[in-house]
């Protein structure tokens, strides 16, 4: 089955829609690639750069004609953008999205989508802190998981052209429910990012150390937080916003286990503290070998050129 279509919508153009761009360029998955953004400031960089043939001020122009549309703005859009382009949408099309959470996106578009229109959502679990239509690249999705939640009744034929799209930009494909979806990525992804949020706010409110020692003395681990928490405020915002319960859930679980590590610290437990580091070494190794991340020390960075 071919990945390749005649012409595909991006409704959104920033580090995904962007790096989506770049990758259909290199790969030849579209014949022309249409897109809508918010602000002329990003319209005008898409076309610079090469992003987009044609780029619209509206999503309903953006749509117009396209076998696959793909929504790549943060997922409290939507609901909105949804209405906006049902009626717009070509009979046959693929809806897909590359949003953070999957049972909101599938609440606030589905009603949206006209019969005859395939809408199966996605999420690639690859990305950086950067943002906007100057921060993609084409290599961004190549090894890593794009998860597919297709609902009940979806063509399979329709998931496994969108399921050949993606393969075609360098990823490994799996389908899941958006519940299971939502569970699996509160841990991997949501709580690891609410968590970096929260030590760097912490940080920058202490009296007894100050902001000037904080970023002087970093790489003894803060500084590993601070790239997470450097991500789009916006994107995050919606994304907590959007998969309440499932973050809800592990953060109650993340808070029970810190409050096992706060009493073996009191305790003197250094039995309690060596098992469960242990464990998660054991973790970074899986991930590794799983060719999520390389081994190389200090995440790859190399040692500052000034230094
Ligand atoms: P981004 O770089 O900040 O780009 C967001 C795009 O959406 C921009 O084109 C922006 O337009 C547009 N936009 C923002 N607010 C909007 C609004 N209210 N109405 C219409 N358009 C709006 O974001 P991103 O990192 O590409 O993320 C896009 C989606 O991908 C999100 O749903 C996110 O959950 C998902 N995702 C992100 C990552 C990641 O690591 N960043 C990874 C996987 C999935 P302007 O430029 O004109 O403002």
């Amino acid at each position: 089955m071919s990945p390749a279509f005649d012409r595909v919508a991006l409704i959104g153009i920033g580090l995904i829609g962007s790096s989506l761009a770049h990758a259909m360029r290199k790969k030849k998955l579209a014949a022309e690639i249409t897109g809508y953004a918010r602000s002329e400031a990003t319209r005008a960089k898409a076309l610079e750069l090469g992003l987009v043939d044609k780029v619209f001020p509206s999503a309903r122009e953006a749509v117009a004609g396209a076998g696959l549309v793909i929504l790549c703005s943060p997922v409290g859009t939507y609901a909105e953008l949804a209405r906006e382009i049902g009626p717009a949408l070509q009979p046959g099309a693929i809806l897909t999205d590359v949003g953070s959470v999957k049972g909101a996106v599938v609440r606030d578009v589905a009603e949206h989508v006209p019969p005859g229109v395939h809408f199966i959502p996605g999420h690639p679990i690859a990305g950086t802190e950067q943002s906007g239509p100057e921060s993609g690249f084409a290599e961004l999705f190549i090894n890593r998981w794009c998860i597919l939640t297709p609902l009940p009744g979806a063509d399979p034929e329709a998931v496994e052209r969108l399921a050949a799209f993606w393969r075609a930009c360098g990823s490994n494909v799996e389908t899941m429910t958006p519940e299971h979806h939502d569970l699996v990525l509160a841990i991997t992804s949501h709580l690891p990012h609410l968590i970096a949020y929260n030590i760097v706010s912490t940080a920058a409110d202490l009296e007894e150390v100050t902001s000037s020692e904080v970023i002087k003395y970093s790489a003894g681990g803060f500084r590993d937080f601070t790239r997470i928490a450097a991500s789009d405020p916006t994107m995050w915002r919606d994304v907590f916003l959007n998969n309440r319960e499932a973050v809800l859930e592990m953060l109650g679980r993340f808070s029970e286990d810190l409050s096992a590590l706060q009493r073996a610290i009191r305790w003197g437990d250094g039995e309690t503290l060596f098992n469960i580091f242990s464990r998660s070494r054991q973790i970074r190794r899986g991930i590794i070998a799983a060719g999520q991340d390389t081994a190389a020390p200090d995440f790859g960075r190399g040692v500052p050129k000034t230094q």
